[in-house]
């Protein structure tokens, strides 16, 4: 299908032109002295990004789960603790790959729609007297059920009992969208990717790293080549990668990092939460519920929504894409057939934004749900021109 429409999907986010021109060039000689030059100023506008200065950033040609399987075995041995809720999708992922390299994970199984549990975490690593758990892992925004949990609670709740684990954050569908903080909330690693806030095409995982994980490094006898962060940090200083570099992402991230400077970050966040209450509204005026719990809980970058009983939800973003060529995501394990997702992150207006609101709502009208034509769209219309 040929079509300009916006993808509504959670990530990969909608490319802006400019960025797809600036991904758009010849092969250029990553060995020459001017790739030091492109290289080391989109580090650092990355370390602005993640909330960083002491840190160090490093890109990998991955996906954002290369990025998690490089946090974890740059830092870790086989056989440590770790300690991860499970409350999505995400999470879940993230628990199967440490399974995978032996690690011994402490889970605390949290309802899908709830957010990182700070107060069970602190009474589990309060109870860890002698430090066997090593790292604490979290998923910042669980994309399956559209939560942004809050990372400085949990930080708080590691230094209530001066625990010493790493805390890993998976930020790959919140940073460059939502704040992130990582000095600030002691984030030890933190995973991220090109493909979500960043508005570029896949293949590039980026990490925010503390000198304590680095430091961790020493004793964590986990296997790694292609991910080790030392080799990484040695060819990044002397201008270059241990391998060969994914030029065309590196050039579109530096122009990626152009538009959200100039647009600026507090901008950014504020456009994202925008836009989410537009989506919002959009969800209350058809009278639907959002699988995260609370609104403290609500993600500005993806909406998870729950169709009303006896409707399958597939078969809704199954008519919104065959009918109108609009994409929305679908429902997640355990939310397969109940709900659907409305990703509202990256290159988005509010045009872009009633668009998809209209069409999906096109979608239900056509599957017979209990709605009007326009409800929901008026709804966020009134959100947008302030006249709710
Ligand atoms: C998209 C995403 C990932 C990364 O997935 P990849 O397909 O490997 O890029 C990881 N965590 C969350 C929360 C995500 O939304």
């Amino acid at each position: 299908m040929n079509n300009q429409n916006p993808i509504f999907i959670p990530g990969p986010t909608n490319i802006p032109d400019r960025l797809r021109n600036a991904m758009h060039i010849q092969t250029l000689d990553h060995r020459a002295a001017d790739f030091a030059e492109t290289l080391a100023p989109v580090l650092e506008g990355c370390k602005r990004v993640f909330g960083t200065q002491s840190g160090e950033v490093i890109t990998f040609p991955a996906s954002g789960t290369g990025g998690w399987e490089a946090a974890i075995c740059n830092t870790l041995s086989p056989g440590d603790q770790v300690l991860i809720a499970r409350y999505g999708m995400f999470s879940h992922r993230w628990i199967d790959l440490c399974q995978r390299h032996g690690l011994e994970v402490k889970i605390i199984e949290c309802s899908w729609g709830s957010g990182a549990p700070a107060a069970q975490f602190a009474e589990i690593l309060a109870a860890d007297k002698t430090h066997q758990i090593k790292a604490l892992l979290v998923t910042h925004n669980e994309t399956a059920t559209g939560v942004v949990s809050n990372i400085k609670a949990v930080r708080e709740a590691m230094d209530s009992c001066a625990h010493p684990a790493l805390l890993m954050v998976d930020c790959v569908s919140s940073l460059a969208s939502m704040p992130f903080a990582m000095d600030d909330w002691g984030v030890d690693i933190a995973v991220s990717g090109s493909q979500k806030g960043f508005m570029l095409t896949t293949g590039m995982a980026i990490l925010g790293v503390s000198q304590k994980a680095i430091a961790a490094m020493q004793s964590a006898t986990l296997a790694r080549t292609f991910f080790d962060f030392t080799d990484m940090l040695a060819a990044n200083r002397s201008g270059g990668y241990p391998y060969t570099p994914p030029l065309q992402l590196i050039y579109g991230l530096r122009e990626s990092l152009n538009m959200l400077f100039e647009e600026g970050l507090e901008n950014v966040y504020a456009r994202h939460h925008h836009l989410a209450q537009g989506v919002r509204e959009a969800v209350k005026a058809w009278g639907f519920e959002l699988c995260a719990h609370s609104s403290d809980l609500y993600s500005d970058t993806v909406s998870a929504i729950y169709v009303p009983e006896g409707f399958d939800s597939n078969a809704l973003t199954d008519r919104a894409y065959n009918r109108y060529s609009v994409s929305f995501g679908g429902g997640l394990g355990e939310m397969n057939t109940k709900a659907f997702r409305i990703g509202h992150l990256g290159s988005l207006t509010e045009v872009m934004v009633l668009a998809g609101i209209a069409s999906i709502e096109m979608a239900m009208v056509d599957l017979n749900y209990p709605i009007e034509l326009g409800q929901g769209v008026s709804a966020t219309q009134r959100h947008f021109c302030n006249k709710t």
